[in-house]
């Protein structure tokens, strides 16, 4: 038996992540397990303030569990790669590891009033996208797609928390190897 493992840094919305882990298994119909991770100090970068992304997927991949076919992880720091700003979240085309940020999908970060029904909508379709991500979809011109890009949380919430016909039927749900 493969798991599909979602891993949590300490600091997370427990709330969030059952909400999440309900839509995974909803999803892909695969058993998921909760595991817990360690705090992402290791990965900080003082001059941006944020996570380095790279650093996260690495330590994932050392540390995914033998049972894991996916190990995506779930946490409230700012994710960063050189080349962006922030990053929702990020992960390996097709494999094992994959990251997802909670840190930019509340109202309350853009200075708005907390809203716990759109964070818990955003946070299920920013994990569908990463998850989309290790079953091989790429991203998807239909913008209405779990798989569309969104630089904005505007993209996000104009998103379904589902994935398109055509991207569905891409899902590469078996293990590789
Ligand atoms: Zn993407
Ligand atoms: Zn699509």
């Amino acid at each position: 038996m493969k798991y599909f493992y979602l891993g949590a840094t300490p600091e997370v919305d427990r709330e969030a992540l059952t909400a999440i882990g309900e839509r995974v298994a909803m999803e892909f119909g695969a058993p998921v397990r909760e595991i817990e991770l360690p705090d992402l100090d290791f990965a900080y970068h003082a001059g941006r303030g944020q996570y380095a992304s790279i650093a996260v997927l690495e330590m994932l991949v050392a540390m995914c569990p033998g049972d894991a076919f996916k190990l995506l992880a779930v946490t409230e720091r700012d994710l960063s790669i050189p080349v962006l700003t922030f990053v929702f979240g990020h992960a390996q085309l097709g494999g094992r590891a994959g990251v997802v940020s909670l840190a930019r999908l509340r109202q309350e970060f853009y200075g708005l009033e907390p809203d716990t029904q759109v964070f818990l909508e955003r946070a299920q379709k920013e994990v569908l996208h990463e998850a989309g991500h290790l079953f091989g979809l790429v991203h998807c011109h239909d913008g209405g797609c779990a798989m569309s890009l969104a630089t904005g949380v505007r993209q996000i919430d104009s998103k379904r928390a589902e994935f398109c016909a055509r991207c569905a039927a891409r899902i590469e749900r078996k293990p590789r190897g």
